[in-house]
This record gives C-alpha cells, structure tokens and sequence, in this order.
C-alpha cells in the first residue's frame, strides 16, 4: 500500500526522546576508544548500551538507499539492520522490537546529519518487524544534552562523566599515535592500549557515575608512562601529518580504510583532529549565538529578553570553561609521561579564522573547524595535512576549495581523501606519493634550506 507524505511525517514523530534508563539502546560505532566509553558512560548511569558490530552491513545500507545519501549515514543504516537482522535470526519468534532502542544523535543546521535518523526511521518502517524499534537521539541544538532520554540528576552526570571519557579517549588515541610508529616490537602498543580501555571502561561501569574521578586520571598516567618505553628511540622521527575532515569518517577506521596505519605504513606520524574539538565547538558556536542575540537585544534596549539572554550566556560560558578545565587536566596527566600531541583550543581555530579572513565561524559548518585547524597545525609545524570526508560532503568540499590553493601556496603537503566504500586503486600510491613529499617538507626544515617552510606570503600566521 502507498505511503502518502502526511503519514511519512507522522512516522518522523516516532523519532523521539524519551527515558531509555534500563533499555538496551544500539549506538552505531565511530571512533574505536570514544564510542566504547560513551557505552560506558551510558551504563554507569544505568541505561544498557551497546556498540554494534561495524561495517559488516554496508551492503544493506547502500541496498536501502538511493546512493545520494553520505556514506556516514549508509554505513550506520547498515549497522543497524546488520545487527536486527541478526537478533532476529538468534531469536526467532522471541524477538521483540519493545527490547531496543536505536540511538542516533542529530545536527541542527544546515547539514544532512540531522536527517539521517529520519530517513532511517522510513527504513526501519519498511521492515514489519522492525516498525516498533524506536529511535532516540540528542541534538548539538541544546549542546547534546541527555536531559530528554533520562532523569535529569542521571543527565547531569551523564554529561560530565561523558565529556570526560571523551577527552581520555582522545588522549589515549593520541598515545597511539606518538607510540606506534616508533614502537620496538610491531603491535606492543596496540594490545597494551586495548587493555588500558578495559580498565577505563570498567571504572566507569563501577564508579564513573560518582564523579570520582583520580582512578581514571590513573590509568591515562599508567598509560602513557608505559607506552612510553615501547618507543625505539633509536628511530629518527618521521614527518608529521594531520587529519581534518568530516568526523566520522575520519574517526571510523573502517569507513576510512585504516587511513592512519595506511600513512604510518609509508613512514608518517599521523595526528586525527580529535573528538572532542566537535563538542567544545558546539558549546562554543552556542555561545557566540547567545552573545549575538545579547546585543541585538541591548540595541533594541529589549530588556525583557536581556535578562534572560544573560541568564542562557553565562551557563553556556561555565559550560566552555568546565570543558576546556577537563580537558587541560586530562591532557595534562599524560604530558607528564609522554610527549603527545596537544589538542587546538576553539577560540585559537576562529583567530586564526578571523586572521586570514579566508572563512568565518559565521558560515558555521565543520569547514570552519577543518580549515581552521589545518592552518593551525601549519603553525605548529607538521608537514602534510590530509582532507578526509564522505564523497560529496558538502562543508568538505568548501573546505577542499579554500585549503588546496592555499596550503599549496604555503608549500604544505596536502591531499583530500574522499571515502564512499569503493576501493580507489590509486590512493594507495598517491598516499605514500603523499608522504614522500611530507618526509621532503620535513628534511628542507631541519635543514634550514626554507623550501618547505611556511614562506612569507599574504597569508598570516
Ligand atoms: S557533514 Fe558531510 S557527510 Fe555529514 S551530513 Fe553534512 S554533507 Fe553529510
């Protein structure tokens, strides 16, 4: 029977929020260490979450879709129909659609990120026994706060337990990164780090929702002071490159066909533009709104939206200092062991932004972070920056046209690495092309020749 469009919409109202505490919600995965403890995080505060198997249903996410949707959002279709399917198949006739619930953050804005759960619901629907698995979400419009999908005393905890794992999974990432390429013995580093998220993830199940947090602060020192010895420091240092882009698939080994080991393989060091730089920017981006709406108000001498204005601006401003104190002391415990990279501040991405006047924060957008950050790491000095991004990303191709002229002119290695699932029989020899001119970035600055160095240009440093 045909569906018309009013009952497309109303089917849109069973992509919802409400209490999921006890439900066994189905998180799509992402980043390998950050989407673990996010499942964690939601267990310490009693909601039963897991993160599905990945990437193994790419096939039926690109069954059911047209091919125009981004590759993010036919790789998370896949993983839940994957992981349905297969519940139904373990279950039979005891399956039941009430057990679950599909969780699938949203973006306000002008992306297709916040229709991605939409559009899965009219999948979903497609299957009888999958109409009633509902899907819930949070959204960056109130900074992704849970206080819809749980109690909100369980909220407040969840958020500060989350915003904290996510910074120690983008440190412990970061220990990868430095260690790995150097490592004495191939896979010491690997297997070590996996057990140290054992340990993260179990203190956060066991204590995390006390918010005691000097066990956890533990681990990551325990951490990096023993990735630490793993280094060959016989190993000259390689060139180092960064990855901006589009956050999933520049987080999700899988989408991105293992682009980090793919580039240490050719002999790189890689940082990825890490987690949390999404949800600092989303508290940032609100706050800039709210001034916004401050002045307005103080122009039209509204002083009954001021007080309240006022009232929304300073919770979000303690919200930025909290998550950039967090996120200072994190970091800090394993710069005391081990020299990782350090993660850019939001307020330095919209300088330097501002500086150049290539791009606003005002045109909002990842563009903005991704651009942002690659002149950022041309500052500190890394030699090659790689686009990463779904194949028709819409703020990556506004990124791929700024910087491409643009880094060329600074004689910084760049390259774009669009992703749709197809195997690209030439990135591989583009990439290691890639590193190879890096590692030649690299040699002219440490010979002082000025080849690769970021020459005089109009553009400011
Ligand atoms: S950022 Fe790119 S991949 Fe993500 S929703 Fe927007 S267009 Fe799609």
């Amino acid at each position: 029977m045909a569906v018309s469009g009013k009952q497309h919409f109303e089917r849109f109202h069973k992509v919802k929020q409400f209490d999921v505490t006890g439900k066994k919600l189905l998180i799509p995965d992402m980043s390998p260490f950050a989407s673990r403890l996010l499942a964690a995080s939601f267990r310490a505060v009693g909601v039963n979450a897991l993160i599905m198997e990945t990437y193994k249903g790419l096939a039926l996410g690109k069954e059911f879709t047209s091919g125009k949707e981004c590759f993010p959002c036919q790789v998370t279709l896949g993983d839940i129909l994957y992981y349905l399917r297969g519940e139904k198949e373990r279950l039979g006739a005891s399956f039941s659609p009430d057990n679950y619930v599909y969780f699938l953050p949203e973006a306000d804005g002008p992306c297709r990120f916040g229709m991605y759960n939409k559009m899965q619901r009219l999948v979903l629907d497609r299957f009888e026994e999958f109409r009633d698995v509902p899907i819930t979400y949070v959204s960056t419009r109130n900074s992704y706060s849970a206080v819809d999908i749980m109690p909100p005393e369980a909220a407040s905890i969840f958020r500060r337990l989350t915003y904290l794992v996510i910074i120690i999974a983008d440190v412990f990432d970061r220990i990868v990164w430095r260690v790995r390429p150097y490592e004495l013995r191939p896979g010491l580093t690997d297997s070590f780090m996996e057990k140290a998220l054992g340990a993260v993830v179990a203190e956060v199940e066991q204590n995390g929702a006390s918010l005691e947090f000097q066990r956890l602060f533990a681990i990551v020192e325990d951490a990096a002071s023993t990735a630490k010895t793993f280094i060959d420091s016989r190993q000259p240092r390689r060139p180092l490159i960064g990855i901006i882009g589009e956050i999933y698939v520049r987080t999700h080994p899988e989408s991105n066909q293992n682009i980090v080991r793919v580039l240490e393989g050719f002999g790189a060091e890689v940082v990825v533009a890490s987690v949390a730089e999404w949800i600092n920017y989303i508290t940032y981006d609100i706050a800039r709104e709210q001034k916004r709406h401050l002045k307005l108000a103080l122009l039209k001498l509204d002083f009954a939206s001021l007080r309240g204005n006022l009232k929304d601006l300073i919770s979000t401003q303690i919200e930025k200092y909290y998550q950039m104190w967090r996120q200072s002391q994190v970091y800090r415990r394993a710069l005391k062991h081990l020299d990782i990279h350090k993660d850019h501040g939001i307020a330095d991405l919209e300088k330097r932004l501002n500086r150049n006047r290539l791009f606003s924060f005002d045109i909002g957008t990842e563009s903005a972070l991704s651009i942002g950050a690659a002149l950022e790491q041309l500052h500190a000095g890394y030699n090659g920056v790689v686009n990463i991004f779904p194949f028709t990303c819409m703020p990556s191709a506004v990124c791929t046209a700024v910087l491409k002229p643009l880094l060329n002119k600074m004689r910084m290695p760049y390259i774009d690495a669009p992703y749709d699932g197809a195997i690209q029989p030439n990135r591989e020899i583009a990439l290691r092309t890639f590193v190879y001119q890096a590692k030649q970035h690299l040699d002219s600055r440490t010979s002082g020749n000025g080849n690769g160095k970021a020459t005089k240009c109009h553009i400011k440093q």
